[in-house]
This record gives structure tokens, sequence and C-alpha cells, in this order.
């Protein structure tokens, strides 16, 4: 027998909590034997992927024998002209999840501090802890408004990144440009990563998804994905677009063939697709006033999103209601992981998906009373 008990991880793993994703619905289905479960935890488009990029990856089947580009040249060039920005602006990624670690890996020392205003995204934490570097969150104002004067004070010397999701996950709401210039004015050597996941559902006047500061030549990373409005998380594809400069540093701790060439084309073709990015924002534009009607109807307060989850505050009962709803074939996520366990952050889904929540919900609050 050998011994492995002395291999020790760097100390750094320590403050890691493993990820938690929505459960599959396979899991729920074979774990409590239902024939009907609907998944509302991961904000996919339940519209489906966009065609064009389905008809892409099969076209390009044939030729898997290939690496992929590394330099995932049609696809940058697709971003570039959609962004109209140089080429030499963006970097592909597998999954944004990847960027941030990118990021992370290029721009973190240890002891170095990011600042997040919270709750938001965990991989924001999971980049700064790979690297030894401290999280400093900024709590959201009230309804969950973003709190650019507490943002700026809590900049430091140590401060290195600065995340801006907006529209925030998990609570959907934004920041206004001017209030972002407001925070590029007042702080100077820190890289702004402006989280856009959700950009494409955002329709408020006030919305930027910061492209024109890249433009400008501030320090900021736009970043954005294809795993939401596009529909092809399964497949993982998200990009950067950054002043030249930052995006050479990130390139230097990318690896070659990180975007798989069934992505690549994919994502090429989806980025052209207006007609299935129109028809999700409608259809998720609908959903969200289905859902609001609903909780309006049940007492609950929900706060207004630019996204196309809704984050809803069930009250004490947060966590059984979540289980029981879970039980009952609806899988939403909970809010405890944000530190908000009175809260489930639920998906918009089809009108018949947002129907069957709604139903099971409603059974379940009528019965607490
Ligand atoms: C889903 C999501 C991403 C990226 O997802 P990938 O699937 O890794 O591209 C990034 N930021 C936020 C806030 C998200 O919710």
């Amino acid at each position: 027998m050998g011994n492995n008990k002395n291999i020790q991880p760097r100390k750094t793993l320590d403050t890691i909590q493993p990820y938690s994703p929505g459960k599959p619905i396979w899991e729920v289905q074979k774990e409590l034997g239902l024939d009907r479960v609907i998944k509302l935890a991961s904000n996919e488009n339940p519209l489906g992927p966009s065609p064009k990029a389905v008809a892409a990856i099969q076209a390009s089947l044939t030729e898997l024998n290939r690496y992929p580009d590394a330099d995932t040249t049609a696809l940058k060039e697709a971003i570039s002209s959609a962004y109209d920005v140089n080429p030499q602006q963006v970097i592909a990624t597998n999954g944004a999840d990847e960027l941030i670690t990118l990021v992370s890996e290029a721009f973190l020392e240890q002891g170095d501090e990011i600042i997040v205003p919270s709750p938001s995204f965990s991989e924001y934490d999971f980049g700064a802890h790979i690297m030894g570097a401290t999280v400093v969150p900024v709590p959201f104002a009230e309804n969950f408004q973003f709190d650019v004067d507490a943002i700026i004070a809590a900049v430091t010397e140590k401060t290195k990144i600065l995340y801006i999701c907006t529209p925030n996950n998990p609570t959907g709401t934004i920041i206004s440009q001017s209030d972002i210039e407001k925070v590029l004015n007042a702080v100077s050597d820190v890289l702004i990563v402006i989280d856009g996941a959700y950009s494409h559902f955002a329709d408020a006047p006030e919305y930027t998804n910061g492209i024109e500061f890249v433009k400008a030549e501030y320090p900021v990373v736009v970043l954005q994905t294809f795993s939401k409005i596009y529909g092809i998380a399964g497949i993982r594809v998200g990009f950067g677009i950054a002043p030249e400069s930052v995006i050479q540093s990130i390139l230097k701790v990318k690896e070659p063939f990180n975007v798989n060439a069934l992505a690549q084309a994919a994502a090429t073709a989806a980025i052209t697709d207006v007609e299935h990015v129109r028809a999700s924002q409608e259809a998720n534009k609908a959903g969200r006033e289905q859902l609001y009607k609903a909780f309006k109807e049940l007492d609950l307060n929900y706060t207004e999103s630019m996204a196309n989850f809704v984050l809803v505050h069930i009250g004490p009962k947060g966590e059984e209601i979540y289980k029981a709803l879970m039980a009952k074939g609806v899988i939403v996520r909970y809010g405890k992981t944000w530190g908000l366990p009175e809260y489930i952050r639920v998906t918009v889904g089809t009108p018949e998906e947002n129907e069957f929540f709604i139903e099971v919900l409603t059974g379940l609050l009528a019965k607490q009373v």
C-alpha cells in the first residue's frame, strides 16, 4: 500500500467551496420518480439553441480530426463586427467562466483584492481564491440597487479588479451608464470587468453593456457569453472585449485550444442569428410579465428584473417552499447561497413552464395558511 496522506494542496484551496449547479432534470426525475420536471434554475434559453448554431455544428462534425483554430479567427471576426471593435480587442473562451479564471490568473497576485457588489455571481470569488486574493463584497443598497459611493469607497491600493455584473445575477438589477462612468472616473489602476451575460435582456434606456468604455480606452473588460440568449450553454463559449494591452495579458495564460471546433462554429453562426435573439427577447419579456402578475396575485415581493430570471421574496418558509417545489418537479435556485434564505430565483421559462411553476407555487402557499 502506498501512502498519499502527505500530499498537500495549496493553502488557498481551503477558501474554495465547490460550485453548486442547479440540479439536472434527469437527477430530480430519478430521485423523485416524477414524470414532469421543469428546470428554471440556470437561466438557460427556454426556446432552445440558435437553429443556425445547430446547423453549423452539424456541418463541422466531419472535420473533428482537426485541431480547432487556436486564434478563433472567424469567431473573433464575427464578434468584432457585431460590436464594432478590432479583432485584437477580442478573446474567445471556453464559456465566460473561463474568462473570469483567465482574468484572475493574469491580474491577481496573492494578497490582492477584488471588489464585488454582493450578492453576485460566485465565479468572481472562485477566480480570486485560486490566486490567493481576497474578495471585498460591497452590499447592495435598498431593493438591490448598486451602491456606487460604497463601491468607490471600497477601493484600496490592493484593489486589482472590480466586477460589475449588470444585469446582476441573482438580483436582475442594473447599474446606469452614468453610474459606471462615475466609477470609472473615480478609480484608477483598477481593471473593471463589466459582466453582461444578461445584457441582451436589458431594455432600460439607462442600461449599457459597457462597450463604449472599451472604445474610449478605459481599463474595462466587457464579458459576454453564448450560454444565455444564444442558447448554447452546453457547448461552452464566452468572450471578452477589452483594450488590446489587456487582451494581450489574458492571452498569455490561455491554453491554445481552449474553444473547441464545434463551439467556434456554433458561436460564429449564433451571433448573426438576429431572429433567434429577437424571439428570445420577446418571449423573455412576456415571461417576466407573466411571473410578475402571478407574484402580485400571490402577494409576494419581487425585484423587477432586466434579465431572464426573477428574484422573489418567499419569506421565512423560503427553504421549505424551495424543497417542496423540487418535490413537485419544479427546479428553481434557492437564495441561501447568496445569503438570501427567504428568496428563490426563478428563470423565465416557456409560457407553459411558467404556468406550471405558478400553479405549483400557488398550491404550496395556499397550504401554508
Ligand atoms: C451564466 C453566467 C456567466 C457565464 O456563463 P458561461 O456559461 O461560463 O459562459 C457569466 N456571468 C454570469 C453573471 C452568468 O450568470
